[in-house]
């Protein structure tokens, strides 16, 4: 986020901005709260966009007494990526100080943890739009979170955006995407019908699968998307995703046919997980589509057994 979107979203939020001190300034200065429609509406922006966000003290976002839950929730959000760039401003000369920057960030980051945990859906969504928990923050055009029925049976998950996803703010819009939607109504089901999100929110540059750290730093987000939606079902479209999601390193092929179930971390009931390939396998290998064909039946039969 830069900073001047971040001044503006912590003011939103009602939460007093510490600022490091300048000659003939106050050290001290408090964000004019603009007026939002709501907690998760910012206010439009004032300030250039692409001003390099200065060093900011650790933990200088104070909550405000009596803050909603979605307030403290995205005030928690800002804490932790305050933490995360005292933690990188540290010189290594200072290394006394280096300790104390990452506990800061260590506390910040479970704090955070915590907070995505609790969040209801448009809380969340917030979140991953101002998120920069990971590189793939610098080059996304837009956060894909996801779409569909918040109340689906069924869950799709793919690895990624890809370059129209990226642009458009939506998972599967390519020519992937239209192949899963010709799938989906193969078995009945309209797009809106189910629910598609990916292992992470942000494109990775060239379309390379996601680093697994940059995997681990989206997944709070996946896993609340899926405590919140309940899925009878989860489909992994691909290997990225069932090896995210199954803690495995197996390809595909091997993965398919067999009885799989996700398990929550917060101790939930596992959910079935059916593994397929990702629809850009078949646009590569059309004729593999009849293995696809194999597997909505599949989907229909889990679902039938799951109601
Ligand atoms: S990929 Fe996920 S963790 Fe990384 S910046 Fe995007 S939303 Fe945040």
């Amino acid at each position: 986020m830069d900073e001047a979107r971040r001044l503006h979203y912590l003011a939103a939020m009602g939460i007093e901005v510490w600022q490091p001190r300048v000659a003939g300034e106050s050290a001290a200065a408090t964000v004019p709260a603009p007026e939002p429609k709501s907690a998760l509406e910012p206010a439009p922006l004032l300030a250039d966009q692409d001003a390099e966000p200065a060093p900011q003290p650790a933990l200088t976002a104070q909550p405000t007494t009596g803050a909603t839950g979605a307030q403290a929730a995205l005030q928690a959000i800002a804490r932790a990526s305050l933490a995360r760039k005292t933690q990188a401003a540290v010189p290594a000369a200072t290394s006394h100080s280096a300790p104390a920057a990452a506990a800061a960030a260590a506390t910040a980051a479970t704090d955070e943890q915590r907070q995505i945990t609790g969040m209801d859906w448009d809380t969340l969504a917030a979140c991953v739009a101002e998120c920069r928990r990971c590189p793939l923050c610098e080059t996304r055009t837009k956060t894909v979170f996801g779409t569909g029925d918040r109340h689906a049976e069924l869950l799709f998950v793919g690895e990624g955006p890809g370059q129209d996803e990226d642009q458009q703010g939506e998972p599967f819009v390519g020519r992937a995407g239209q192949l899963l939607n010709k799938m989906l109504a193969a078995i009945g089901l309209a797009r809106e019908q189910v629910y598609i999100a990916n292992i992470v929110k942000c494109r990775p540059p060239r379309n390379r699968n996601p680093a697994p750290e940059e995997a681990s730093a989206c997944r709070p987000y996946l896993e609340r998307q899926i405590a919140l939606l309940e899925p009878k079902l989860i489909v992994s479209l691909g290997a990225v995703s069932a090896n995210n999601l199954l803690g495995n390193s197996e390809a595909v092929g091997r993965m398919r046919g067999k009885h799989h179930h996700y398990q929550p971390g917060d101790g939930a009931e596992p959910i079935p997980l059916l593994v397929t390939y990702h629809p850009s396998y078949y646009l590569r290998s059309p004729a593999e589509k009849a293995k696809g064909w194999q597997d909505l039946q599949r989907i229909i039969t889990l679902l039938r057994e799951r109601r």
